[in-house]
């Protein structure tokens, strides 16, 4: 199909075409400047004939999803994009050449896997070793090109052309003998069948927002944005970014460091509470309340899991009430079931006046509370109620 505006005319906003084909709510034009989807770009929306296209299948011609139309070929439309998708999808598909090709020349051994632009959020899917210090340069060295506004240039090449042998391409993908080569000049040079715009300076800004695991096949995603979402983004960012370091105490240009020692410091203690936690576990000694042992202890930081599997080991033969405070406080009441102990009714009564609650069974409960400044009268409530139960079964 010679009518292609999109790659001929990427900057057409209108355009008058003639029905070819039709197939139900599906559409073909003589020419078009709908860009179907592909490479990782997302299809074009707008109208034809006043009615919305509302989705787009590639083929030779590209067809266009007009649903309920009454076009018959051979009928002359007129035809809209909806620039503003367009626009946003040209300049982060810019971008994103931008930003595989400047993190290419900072990590060469990174491989760029797929990309995934829309309009809500771009993905770049890569693998390799890649540092967040890394994509900072990478931001910087695009940022710095934007401001050069350099052209991007397309050009038609033989797929033998030796020149593809130092240029990003999956030759696998590639049909008939031409490849469309995308360039930034002297920088980047991509086959692609997408849609961009001529010059980098139209790219506006490119933002890194994110760098995540991809899911289980063991890539990274970056995410990131161009253009005014961009300017706006990293504007909200430097104030948080602000905000933070003042909360600090620190520079902006020291909050990765400051994070960084903050969370070790953090990871350390944690790991010291825990330690102590476990000593205090360990040397656990019943009382003995009228012949039988009862266990009782209050920690900080015990997470739930390692409370109930204790409170299970030690409640064979005896009681065992135990608490636990972090943001919120953790009541376990557990009980050898050779007893008639009611360990719920032990916990609701106890959490009851701080207003928490909890479930379970007659001779193991758990639940929780609020307030964690109430451990002690939530303890002191239990071992109450058990006293009172000892003496009541002595009677
Ligand atoms: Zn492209």
């Amino acid at each position: 199909m010679s009518g292609r505006l999109y790659h001929s005319q990427p900057h057409l906003k209108e355009f008058t075409a003639i029905v070819t084909v039709t197939d139900g709510d599906w559409v073909s034009l003589d020419s078009t400047a709908f860009y179907p989807g592909g490479g990782g770009q997302s299809a074009d929306s707008g109208s034809i004939a006043g009615l919305p296209v509302t989705g787009m299948r590639n083929g030779d011609p590209p067809w266009h999803l007009i649903k309920g139309h009454s076009l018959k070929i051979g009928d002359v439309v007129e035809a809209a994009l909806d620039w503003d998708r367009r626009w946003q999808l040209m300049r982060s598909h810019t971008g994103e050449h931008l930003l595989a090709s400047t993190l290419k020349s900072i990590v060469p051994d990174i491989g760029i896997v797929k990309v995934d632009l829309r309009m809500d959020i771009n993905s770049l899917y890569v693998n390799g070793d890649l540092k967040w210090s890394d994509l900072s340069k990478a931001q910087g060295l695009c940022n710095e090109i934007i401001a050069s506004d350099i052209p991007v240039t397309v050009s038609l090449v033989s797929k033998d052309d030796p020149i593809l042998d130092g240029v990003r391409i999956k030759r696998e993908r590639i049909k008939g003998d031409a490849v469309r080569l995308v360039s930034i000049e002297g920088l980047d040079r991509v086959a692609c069948a997408g849609v961009h715009v001529d010059s980098t300076g139209k790219i506006g800004a490119v933002l890194v927002d994110r760098l995540a695991s991809g899911g289980g096949e063991g890539y990274m995603v970056i995410n990131f944005s161009v253009g005014e979402a961009a300017v706006s983004s990293g504007l909200a960012r430097g104030a948080v970014a602000a905000h933070a370091a003042h909360v600090l105490g620190a520079e902006v240009k020291d909050l990765p460091r400051s994070v960084s020692n903050l969370k070790n410091t953090a990871d350390s203690r944690w790991q010291a509470l825990k330690a102590c936690n476990q000593r205090i576990l360990d040397q656990l000694q019943p009382e003995d309340i009228g012949g039988v042992p009862v266990y009782c202890g209050s920690f900080s930081g015990l997470d739930r899991k390692t409370l109930n599997a204790k409170a299970d080991q030690l409640r064979q033969g005896g009681i065992c009430i135990m608490a636990s405070i972090e943001d919120k406080l953790s009541l376990v009441v557990a009980c050898d079931p050779i007893f008639d102990l009611d360990c719920q009714e032990v916990l609701g009564s106890a959490l009851a006046e701080c207003g928490g609650r909890g479930g379970g069974q007659s001779d193991f409960a758990a639940g929780g509370c609020q307030s964690p400044e109430a451990i002690d009268h939530v303890l002191a409530k239990c071992m109450e109620y058990v006293g009172n139960w000892v003496t009541s079964r002595d009677l």
